[in-house]
């Protein structure tokens, strides 16, 4: 299937313009603070570009978690802060919280003019967004000109990469614990990987039903855990020796090894889901693992996954990798070989 290849902004006439940019603004906050910018300091080139092309008005949009209506604890204006930092003295206007208006989800035409209204340019630099046809995302594409962000593009580029002739040993590895969302990326890439290492939550749900059709590596060994808590009583078992009513929350140090072996052979990573509940010192050792041989390997790496990327830059790591993604749920939709409305909303 060949690949779309929206048009770019670097094509678009941008001079004396007026610009409406879908931005993925969509950060984590943490009473009222944005407790990480990755997806705003990512959304800068595009907004640096414009500016540096003279656009005239440089208008940004984005959603912000999932608000019920207008809610105060939704509200852009800590997000709007620190792109402000980032960009300091830019001639720019952010918007309110797309998703305050009950017709962005509904993809309302109205919506969708009011959002249009007096600018001349739409571009769409909200990857992340890309899966979701929202106002912001499609609607104003059918009503301006339309092209592609410089994040969006990259986005496509480095993923669409996974999707064609990729250099040999490919290495997929899959864990984290929104399960049902990747195994469809499982099921699409799996059989074309060299070596398919899992790990997480996905390696505990297939211990008694295992619906892959390919061969996968699985964990040889486990960190049981007595219940779910970060002071558990703990140990090491087999993999298919967990105590009933233990949990696994890591891969065991057997598995470690095995994983990073296959891992430092590679040519071509795709790492999507954390080994553990990394966020408990006592069962990150197995993502540790992972992120490092990934980090270390003279390979393509490309990560994708909030939780795995903030794995990554609590490590340290993350810019050895090649390309981590900002998409979550997007970059499964497009390696799942799904189209993205946002993306099939910009003319090639
Ligand atoms: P990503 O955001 O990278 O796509 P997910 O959101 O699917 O990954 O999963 C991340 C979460 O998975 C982390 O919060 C981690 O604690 C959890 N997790 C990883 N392994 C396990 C496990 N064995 N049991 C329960 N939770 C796990
Ligand atoms: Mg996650």
């Amino acid at each position: 299937m060949p690949r779309r290849h929206p048009r770019s902004v670097k094509d678009a006439p941008v001079a004396g313009k007026r610009v409406l940019v879908r931005a993925d603004l969509n950060v984590p906050l943490d009473d009222g603070r944005v407790a990480d910018d990755t997806r705003i300091r990512a959304s800068v080139p595009t907004l640096d570009f414009l500016l540096d092309e003279g656009a005239e008005e440089v208008v940004v949009c984005s959603h912000l978690g999932r608000p019920k209506g207008k809610d105060p604890a939704f509200s852009m204006k800590p997000v709007e802060a620190r792109l402000r930092e980032l960009l300091p003295g830019a001639a720019i206007r952010v918007l309110e919280n797309t998703r305050f208006n009950p017709g962005e989800t509904k993809n309302d035409p109205g919506f969708a003019r009011e959002l249009a209204d007096d600018l001349d340019l739409f571009v769409n630099d909200a990857f992340g967004s890309a899966h979701r046809a929202h106002a912001s995302t499609v609607g104003v594409a059918e009503l301006l000109p339309a092209y592609a962000g410089l994040l969006l593009e990259r986005e496509l580029e480095e993923l669409g990469k996974l999707l064609g002739e990729v250099e040999r040993p490919f290495v997929l590895i899959s864990g984290g614990a929104k399960v049902e969302d990747k195994l469809g990326v499982l099921e699409k890439l799996g059989g074309k990987a060299d070596h398919v290492l899992v790990g997480g939550k996905m390696a505990e749900q297939i211990r008694d039903e295992n619906p892959l059709t390919f061969e996968v590596d699985l964990p040889t060994d486990v960190v049981a855990a007595s219940e779910f808590a970060e002071d558990a009583e703990s140990k090491v078992v087999p993999y298919d020796a967990l105590p009933e009513g233990w949990l696994g929350l890591d891969i065991g140090p057997d598995t470690r090894e095995s994983f990073a072996r296959a891992i430092t052979r590679a040519k071509t990573v795709f790492w999507n889901g954390p080994m553990g509940v990394f966020e408990w010192p006592r069962f990150a050792a197995g993502t540790k693992a992972v992120a490092e041989a990934v980090a270390g390997a003279d390979a393509h790496t490309v990560v994708g996954g909030a939780d795995s990327i903030r794995a990554l830059t609590e490590m340290g790591l993350v810019d050895e990798v090649d390309w981590a993604s900002t998409g979550g749920g997007a970059s499964l939709e497009l390696l799942e070989g799904k189209e993205l409305p946002g993306v099939e909303a910009i003319p090639e």
